[in-house]
């Protein structure tokens, strides 16, 4: 534990053995007795290490309550005490980076690197949110009218709630909330069932620095929260990220209330590799961009589309790099990849290996074999754990499963082309548009695809081209329901709503009553 003065932390008091995971509302643990609970596991063990409360109508009322009664006040707080405040947050979440990181480890499964990689990437939103006063900065004309001068306004919305995937249970929820709480709002968070622990350190962090209590609240559950959210009349707006049927039915349940709804969806990323790239730099970049994280990111690259006669040497370049991945616990310093989020994930995943190949492709490397750092798979300490080594499928094509789900897991398919022509084709003809790389060292053609491409976040030579903070997050298609992409301006926009003022002080040359539409002189 850091030296630091945060007290009544919720995760890191209990960060061993099994435990009971709350909600935090109004500026502190709740004390209700929960209706449900679910299990929260140790993906690298397969053992129950929590028990998450899984909140309903009850708990979202409680948190949209407090939430709404800190609104009065901190719409309020003057800009430099809403940036006072962010500063010292995004001092402590620095500080208690491993600790985040730790917690992430502990119920994704991710390797402490990595998951030290998604607090450093949602602290750049932290740290974007600090600027609050130059980013609501108005507009203002002097004498648009004779003695008349207009300004604009950005205001908060109310109370605005974010509901999360399990993939990044520290960086998605840090790409809502600083900006919407910077801007005025008060916020309800519903993070995902399954690695629950990170959004209560998160609020405990916030109370220590001096966040009003209320302005942030988490509540945890499953759909039941998320209808409770979905049909409160006191949230004005949703920010959610996660799968695309859950995002539509989300965009539409939440629009029909009346609510203002960004909901980011499934992703199916496909790398286009043109036979003049450096094969070796593409190699490196699919095998990290395909099993980092194992697999389970929005922005992993899933379809590899080599352009012949790229392939043969592209997958052979692969395979050798797979050889030498080392796959383990999280916690295990030497490990690369660590297991899947859950036991029906992990055998969801593995059940693409079978279909791929029934349905025509060939399994160039079978992960189910690969070894595990620590135990033998199926036995020993980490061996109930939900392990899966990295795979290739080999000649996908469109129409085989394989191609056409998003599995999110360590399953890279592999599809051969002829041409510049029919990849971008394949990438186009995809309902997904996330992110999407191009590898070559043709300069114009990789200018030609960025301009060609139908996909929201695009890489020359960089497999997971995330944006930083200072630029919008987003997919196209059925990768995002919505007009607004999260964090950056567009951000910013989201969590506010614009007004225009036409003001004009009375002097000596006013008077008149006109009937006629204001016209400007
Ligand atoms: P998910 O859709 O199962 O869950 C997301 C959230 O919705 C969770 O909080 C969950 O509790 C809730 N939820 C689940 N089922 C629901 C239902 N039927 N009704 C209402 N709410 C429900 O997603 P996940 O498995 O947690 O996360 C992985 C998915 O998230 C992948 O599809 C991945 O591509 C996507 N994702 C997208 C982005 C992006 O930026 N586009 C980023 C991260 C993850």
């Amino acid at each position: 534990m850091t030296d630091s003065p945060v007290t009544d932390s919720p995760v890191t008091d209990t960060m061993v053995g099994p435990r009971n995971i709350t909600h935090w509302i109004g500026g502190k643990p709740w004390t209700g007795t929960p209706s449900a609970r679910g299990d929260v596991y140790d993906p690298a063990t397969g053992q129950v290490s929590g028990y998450v409360d899984l909140g309903g109508p009850a708990e979202v009322n409680a948190a949209v309550a407090a939430a709404k009664a800190a609104f009065a006040d901190w719409r309020r707080a003057s800009l430099s005490r809403r940036a006072s405040i962010l500063f010292s947050f995004r001092e402590l979440v620095k500080a208690y980076t491993g600790e985040l990181a730790a917690a992430v480890t502990a119920e994704h499964g991710k390797v402490a690197p990595d998951a030290a990689g998604e607090v450093a990437r949602g602290l750049e939103v932290v740290e974007f949110a600090c600027g609050i006063p130059h980013l609501l900065k108005g507009g203002f004309s002097e004498n648009v009218s004779t003695g008349v001068d207009s300004y604009s306004l950005r205001q908060p919305l109310g109370v605005v709630a974010g509901i999360t995937p399990f993939n990044f249970p520290a960086m998605v929820p840090m790409w809502m909330f600083p900006l919407a709480i910077a801007c005025g709002n008060t916020f309800v968070l519903k993070p995902s069932e399954k690695d629950p622990s990170a959004s209560l350190l998160l609020a405990s962090l916030w109370a220590e620095a001096g966040l009003p209590d209320g302005v942030f609240n988490v509540v945890h559950g499953d759909k039941a929260a998320v209808d409770a959210i979905l049909g409160h009349p006191d949230i004005a707006a949703v920010s959610f990220v996660g799968s695309t049927p859950v995002a539509r039915y989300v965009y539409e349940r939440g629009t029909t209330a009346g609510k203002r709804v960004q909901a980011l969806g499934g992703a199916k990323n496909h790398m286009v590799v043109l036979p003049d790239a450096d094969l070796d730099l593409a190699a490196d970049a699919a095998v990290s961009a395909a099993f980092g994280s194992a697999g389970e990111r929005c922005m992993a690259i899933s379809a590899l589309v080599a352009v012949e006669p790229a392939g043969d040497e592209l997958i052979d370049r692969i395979r050798a790099r797979i050889s030498r991945l080392r796959v383990g616990p999280g916690t295990d310093e030497r490990a690369e990849m660590g297991p899947l989020v859950t036991g029906p994930h992990r055998d969801r995943v593995a059940s693409y290996l079978d279909s791929g190949v029934r349905e025509g492709a060939t399994l160039a490397v079978d992960g189910r074999a690969h070894p595990v750092i620590g135990a033998v798979q199926g036995d020993g300490e980490a061996g109930g754990g939900f392990w899966l080594g990295p795979s290739v499928l080999d000649h996908v094509s469109p129409g085989m499963s394989c191609y056409d789900d998003e599995i999110f897991g360590p399953v890279l398919s592999v599809a051969r082309v002829d041409s510049y022509e029919a990849a971008v084709a394949m990438v186009n003809a995809s309902p997904y548009g996330n992110g999407t790389a191009v590898f070559t060292n043709d300069g114009g053609a990789a200018r030609r695809f960025v301009s060609e491409i139908e996909v929201g976040m695009v890489g020359v030579n960089v497999p997971i081209p995330v944006p930083m903070a200072y630029y919008s997050f987003g997919g196209w298609k059925s990768s995002l329901f919505g007009d607004t992409h999260v964090h950056g301006t567009e951000g910013v926009h989201f969590y506010t709503r614009g007004k225009v003022v036409t003001s004009r002080w009375l002097d000596p040359s006013h008077g008149g009553v006109s009937l006629g539409f204001p016209v400007n002189s």
